[in-house]
């Protein structure tokens, strides 16, 4: 097996890997490491979790190392893009671990905080620029920083930034890097419009790729359980207080369902936060230093906010619903058995999220086991805390409707009373919000 000391990576590199205790690099580390330290451009299929940031981070903080130079002013000598601030963040914290015998400078920058700090700190310039695409470019609007002095340039989970709708902001930012540069793009899927996409960044590139999304499902047990939507919350709350869990993180579909699991749980003496969109940076901050802290073992996530989380000791992963599109679950099962070590997979699989799980099963290929409801679940269910009335209604962000304001699919909102929203029948506008309702909205 390779060792790092094989990779001929520079002393200050060595040092940072032994100070960490890595002493093997991964499969994808010693497939790119050699072909970066060449200056090659590179392809690579993998997801967080297979080491994939050192494999980017070593050769280029090697190249930094044997090739000094000051720092551009409003300018970075490298740039990775991620999607998530999460990410971001995680990617500059290993940069400074890997950087840290190194004179390295490190910045994130991401929306969600203000900007005048951002500013400042990029006026004197910096090594290596963590950034989502978005804030990277309000900061280059305000010329803030420009990206003429980029030598290095990584775009990481790019199916990730497609899902999120960044294609037009990836494709301005690379109109505005310099043509000579070193390229690196990873993805975890590859389907054609990512490698397009990939296409029009890299030349020439050396392909790699790690663990297809089957394979790290195989490392994870993975359990479901058939429950009625209606009930899935008393067995998220027995089945934790029934198993020792180290850590887990609980997916919800939605943004207020993440929070309307966490208020049972806190109700129920469980510890638990919630992560996704509308959760302000020092809350969500505040989450993960709690979950990695053990304080709140818990954390509830939607699959954006949760993508790239990168918390070890996670053994528990539970599917409070199944995600529509069944790579997520591979994502989401990833999260638990990372380094070598195994986790457990729970899925609760309501009526209607059948087909969704044998779209899973037929992508992992593996047959999660079939697990049987706790013996007097639906008694020890019924005598289970509630929030307290007023606590249980989900949180409402800005823009966002009062529960009984009308919904545009046509709906009744949960819990609002039975009017009927539409115009009177044969008032003006009637048909008009008929077929508007038809039509799916
Ligand atoms: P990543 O895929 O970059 O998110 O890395 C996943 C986790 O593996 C992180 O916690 C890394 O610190 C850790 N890691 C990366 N490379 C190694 C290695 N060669 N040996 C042991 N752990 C590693």
């Amino acid at each position: 097996m390779t060792k790092f000391s094989d990779l001929g990576l520079s002393a200050p590199l060595q040092q940072a890997l032994a100070a960490k205790g890595y002493e093997n690099p991964t499969p994808i580390q010693a497939q790119a490491i050699p072909a970066l330290l060449e200056g090659r451009d590179l392809c690579g299929i993998a997801q967080t979790g297979t080491g994939k940031t050192a494999a980017f981070a070593l050769p280029s903080l090697d190249y930094m190392a044997n090739n000094p130079k000051p720092r551009p002013l409003k300018g970075c000598r490298m740039l990775v893009l991620a999607p998530t601030r999460e990410l971001a963040s995680q990617i500059a914290e290993s940069f400074t671990a890997y950087g840290k015998f190194m004179k390295l400078s490190v910045m994130t920058v991401f929306g969600g905080v203000p900007i005048p700090r951002q500013i400042r700190g990029l006026a004197a310039g910096v090594d290596v620029l963590v950034a989502t695409p978005g804030r990277l470019l309000d900061l280059i609007d305000q010329r803030a920083l420009t990206l003429r002095d980029v030598e290095i340039f990584v775009l990481d989970e790019a199916d990730q930034m497609l899902d999120l709708g960044f294609i037009h902001a990836l494709k301005r930012i690379h109109n505005l890097l310099p043509k000579k540069r070193q390229s690196l793009f990873f993805s975890a899927t590859m389907p054609k419009t990512i490698s397009d996409l990939g296409d029009s960044f890299l030349t020439n590139p050396v392909k790699v790729s790690v663990a297809p999304p089957s394979t790290t499902a195989e490392r994870v047990e993975q359990q479901v359980i058939f429950v009625n939507q209606a009930e899935k919350q008393s067995l998220l709350t027995l089945t934790l207080r029934a198993t020792q869990i180290e850590r887990a993180l609980v997916f919800t579909r939605t943004k207020h369902g993440a929070d309307r699991v966490v208020k049972h749980l806190v109700a129920a003496g469980i510890m638990a936060n919630a992560i996704h969109g509308n959760k302000s940076q020092p809350q969500r901050e505040r989450a993960l230093a709690e979950f990695k802290s053990g304080h709140a073992p818990i954390l509830v996530a939607t699959d954006i906010a949760a993508r790239g989380i990168d918390v070890s000791g996670i053994s528990h992963v539970f599917n409070f619903e199944l995600p529509n599109v069944p790579e997520q679950y591979v994502h989401r099962i990833g999260r638990t058995a990372r380094a070598g070590a195994t986790g457990i997979a729970i899925s609760f699989v309501a009526d209607d999220e059948r087909p969704y799980l044998r779209a899973i099963e037929k992508l992992t290929r593996a047959k999660p086991s079939i697990m049987p409801l706790p013996a007097n679940f639906l008694d020890e269910g019924a005598r289970l805390p509630k929030p307290a009335k007023g606590d249980e209604r989900p949180e409402r962000p800005h823009g966002q409707r009062r529960p009984d304001q009308r919904r545009h699919d046509g709906e009744r909102p949960a819990g609002a009373p039975k009017r009927n929203y539409g115009p009177r029948k044969g008032a003006p506008g009637a048909h008009r919000s008929a077929v508007r309702k038809t039509s799916g909205r």
